[in-house]
């Protein structure tokens, strides 16, 4: 049964190999990649949620829709189009200070990788400026905005 910072990471990944799939075939969108990285974690943990609303926030009075067991069961049931979350949850490891490494690791990279790419392919409307560089400098990371 992996933790949730294990199904986070592991959607995480997912989002951001999908969406950088995405960025090298459209050659743009990079800066778009924490978000889809974001989405993905989120994606991966959506079996969990009726847990969520039914454990932690029963004053939503969500217990029988969005929180119900059965629910949850069917939402397990078809768990591993959520980034492998029922092969997950079936293995008996938590996991769960390896799936916070694995998201700060991916957080981390995907700043390095907006600081050092020029500045063209993170974000067109910037092109039209003169003077672009394609080095990885902090007179970069000023002007990205
Ligand atoms: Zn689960």
């Amino acid at each position: 049964m992996a933790w949730t910072t294990m199904h986070f990471g592991v959607g995480m990944a997912g989002g951001a190999m999908l969406f950088g799939a995405g960025c090298l075939f459209a050659r743009k969108g990079w800066r778009w990649l924490p978000l889809a990285m974001t989405l993905g974690g989120i994606w991966a943990n959506i079996p969990d949620m009726p847990r969520l609303f039914r454990v932690d926030f029963p004053f939503l009075n969500l217990t029988s829709t969005l929180g119900s067991m059965a629910f949850e069961r069917s939402l397990h049931r078809w768990g591993n189009i959520f980034f492998g979350h029922k092969a997950l949850d079936i293995q008996p490891h938590d996991y769960a200070i390896h799936g916070l490494i694995i998201v700060l690791i991916l957080y981390n990279a995907a700043i390095v990788l907006l600081m050092c790419l020029p500045r063209k392919s993170r974000s067109p409307s910037l092109a039209k400026h003169k003077g672009q560089s394609t080095k990885c400098d902090s007179h970069d990371f000023r002007q990205a905005g």
